[in-house]
């Protein structure tokens, strides 16, 4: 289930400010506190999503990162089994071979 942030409008109660809830995605939003019935708003959360941050994450996931090192010169820091390490713009057989990566 998904975790939301939120605060009151006025001053917190004992949750505190923000307090975080975890809700079904179907619920709708809260507008009054759990806690003390006051009113409270959604804050925008990041809270559960959390971004891959290595390049060997990055590929395992399927995706492809490419790192400009010169003027059209692109280094593959994701290259897998027969990729090349460098993508010229020029040189359509330097860019990544997208059948092996999307099997099915
Ligand atoms: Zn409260």
């Amino acid at each position: 289930m998904p975790v939301y942030e939120y605060e009151h409008v006025e001053s917190p109660c004992s949750l505190g400010d923000p307090f975080e809830v975890t809700q079904p995605l179907a619920e709708k939003q809260l507008v009054a506190c759990p806690a003390c019935g006051r009113p409270v708003k959604k804050l925008i959360s990041l809270v559960g999503i959390s971004a891959p941050k290595t390049n060997s994450e990055l590929r395992d996931l399927g995706f492809t990162k490419l790192v400009k090192k010169d003027d059209g010169v692109y280094e593959n820091v994701t290259a897998r089994d027969g990729e090349s390490r460098y993508m010229h713009r020029d040189k359509p057989e330097t860019m990544p071979d997208l059948s092996k990566i999307i099997k099915d």
